[in-house]
């Protein structure tokens, strides 16, 4: 049983899946004093690229786990700014100017590689608070038991862990051990991507992408959407160009199905010609499949837990996916610290899904909502248009370390 282990000594922790959000989990809870084993079913060669902001929600805990941000090359943002479809005219802007005075941290956005790569280094490195996490790839998790902690891979090795926590994805082998079946429908909307570096946009004469320090957006009320910023201090502009999946009915799964520069142009005809011209110029274009999931019944069974899109898989809408598989990395880590030493770990796992299942299931919700309507963005939204709507001050401004004590003293007013 999970609360037979004497609760102030080190776990021995098994994470498995090593992207962001299980990455995240092995440094919180190395610095919470735990043996943390990763398990990652290939060697990293499928890591695909594109920029992904991190909000002050995610920047948090990247700042309180003393990672050195720069060095995963952010751009800081400055702006939000909206475009007309047709002319790209600037038609409004939602200055972040003084987002670190209210938030507490800058608004990165990161090449997604890049801060994998910085993760995984700060994950293992023999220097930061903690023991370094061990990683071990081409060890693909395919059965769990999650009452004794017994994890078996296709490659015949099996393992015990004190607690499991299953950060395996969108597609997650482990979240049907744990008995929770997706309900899910394909999305209406399909995505392409593409990058481009800034030697080829100041050939073409169009570096005001780079120098904007921007997210910017085209369309967004309704299916057709086009999201750009610059990542990589500031070496490449990455673009999210959202489309009818009817356009051309992607049947194959995942998000790494190679097409063109023509065809992502020939997919938005009456488009701003600037970023026809960048569309053609491109590297990296490919297609990415959209699911709608709903909410799961629970997330924690025994000594495991689900961890970001393993528990949370949400539509791209309002640039939190990884934000919130880093916040559930910071609950665990909170949780599982010397402050809550006297919880055993069923109390401990409990009090994870009590904090993180209702903030995730609202991201999931207004990711939703948003997908089709740019107001439902969190800097564009606003509560007095729509009350209920999402919030850049709630999504920005949440303090957990105080949310987690209160749910503590809740937990321990119902003696669990
Ligand atoms: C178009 C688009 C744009 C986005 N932009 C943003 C953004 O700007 N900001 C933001 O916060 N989020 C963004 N997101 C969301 C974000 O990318 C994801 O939410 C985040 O990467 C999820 O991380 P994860 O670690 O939970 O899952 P993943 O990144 O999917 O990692 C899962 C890992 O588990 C491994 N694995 C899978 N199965 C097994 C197994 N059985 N055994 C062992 N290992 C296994 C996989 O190989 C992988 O390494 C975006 C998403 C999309 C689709």
């Amino acid at each position: 049983m999970p609360g037979t282990l004497d609760p102030s000594a080190p776990l021995s922790v098994a994470i498995v899946g090593s992207g962001l959000g299980g990455l995240s989990a092995a440094i919180s809870l190395r610095r919470a004093g735990h043996n943390v084993t990763l398990y990652e079913r290939y060697d990293f060669g499928g890591e695909v690229g594109a920029s992904l902001s991190v909000a002050s929600n995610g920047s948090r805990f990247l700042e309180e786990w003393d990672i050195d941000i720069p060095a995963a090359k952010p751009v800081i943002l400055k702006n939000l700014i909206r475009h007309d479809w047709k002319t790209g005219e600037v038609f409004g802007t939602y200055p972040l100017g003084d987002y670190r005075a209210r938030f507490g941290t800058d608004y990165n956005n990161f090449h997604r590689i890049d801060l994998h790569n910085h993760l995984k280094q700060v994950a293992m490195s023999e220097s930061g608070k903690g023991k370094p996490a061990e990683l071990k790839t081409w060890h693909k998790a395919v059965a769990v038991e999650f009452e004794t902690g017994h994890i078996k891979f296709e490659n015949g090795n099996e393992a015990t862990h004190d607690l499991i926590i299953c950060a395996d994805g969108i597609r997650s082998v482990m979240r049907e051990q744990l008995g929770v079946i997706p309900q899910f429908v394909s999305s209406t909307s399909c995505c392409y991507r593409c990058i481009i570096h800034a030697d080829k946009l100041r050939e073409l004469g169009l570096e005001e992408f780079m120098d904007n320090e921007a997210i910017e957006f085209w369309g967004g009320f309704g299916i057709n959407k086009i999201v750009l910023s610059p990542c990589s201090d500031n070496n490449v502009v990455s673009c999210y160009c959202f489309y009818p999946a009817s356009k051309n009915d992607v049947k194959e799964d995942g998000w790494n199905i190679a097409t063109t520069g023509e065809n992502l142009v020939a997919t938005f005809p009456d488009l701003d010609e600037k970023l026809k011209t960048l569309f053609l110029n491109a590297d990296d274009i490919k297609m990415w499949r959209l699911y709608n999931h709903e909410p799961y019944p629970y997330w924690v069974t025994g000594r495991c837990a689900l961890l970001g899109d393993a528990a949370h898989p949400m539509m791209p809408d309002q640039s939190q996916g990884a934000c919130m598989a880093i916040e559930d990395a910071g609950a665990l880590g909170i949780i599982f610290s010397e402050k809550y030493s006297d919880l055993d770990i069923e109390q401990r796992l409990k009090l994870y899904e009590m904090e993180r299942k209702p903030r995730a299931t609202r991201l999931q919700e207004s990711s939703k909502r948003a997908r089709e309507d740019l107001d439902e963005r969190i800097g564009w939204s606003s509560k007095k248009d729509r009350p209920g709507k999402l919030t850049i001050e709630e999504v920005c401004g949440y303090d957990m370390h105080a949310h987690i004590a209160e749910l503590v003293g809740d937990l321990k007013g119902q003696r669990l």
